[in-house]
């Protein structure tokens, strides 16, 4: 795509992007953190909230997005970037290509939920906008962080079975 050779992505956004995810870490969440950023300004910021607020709706894209709108007044986010660490789901891919995103740029590969071409493709839906996509940006850094967090939970599993996993007790004599 000729855009994408003349597209640079900025490395403040996304590193912006990544301390939004490692907020997210230590309040438990999964990491994952998302910045719009219009002419170098940031409009929106958002981190992954679902575990706090109990939400299925509360991605960081959704969060930066909405503030984004807040900011601008309006819902068309027309000539606005999209950082996010994580490729984004359905839900958050949706929502860029609704609010007429210019371009996506994110981190890390979603292999099981991403749609900007990994899993699915939510953005060249014929008769849609089209966001323009930047993929694989800081992606060591947006993985690391990710693999971190899951290989964490696994091994608190491992010192904390849950009842399931334990041996059955021994019958009383
Ligand atoms: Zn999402």
């Amino acid at each position: 795509m000729r855009g994408e050779l003349a597209f640079l992505p900025q490395r403040a956004p996304m590193l912006r992007a990544l301390e939004l995810a490692r907020e997210a870490e230590q309040a438990g969440e999964v990491p994952v953190g998302a910045v719009v950023v219009r002419e170098g300004a940031v409009l929106g910021e958002g981190r992954n909230r679902r575990e706090s607020a109990q939400s299925a709706l509360a991605h960081a894209e959704i969060e930066a997005i909405h503030q984004a709108c807040q900011a601008l007044g309006t819902w068309r986010l027309a000539g606005c970037q999209l950082y996010v660490t994580l490729e984004p789901c359905p839900m958050c891919a949706g929502a860029a290509v609704n609010a007429r995103i210019q371009r996506i740029i994110y981190g890390a590969d979603d292999p099981a939920a991403g749609c900007c071409g990994t899993a699915a493709d939510v953005i060249s839906l014929p008769g849609t906008h089209q966001a323009e996509l930047y993929r694989g940006y800081m992606e060591e850094e947006c993985r690391t962080l990710l693999s971190r967090f899951f290989q964490s939970l696994r091994a608190a599993k491992t010192e904390n079975p849950t009842p399931s996993t334990l041996p059955p007790k021994s019958s009383p004599a």
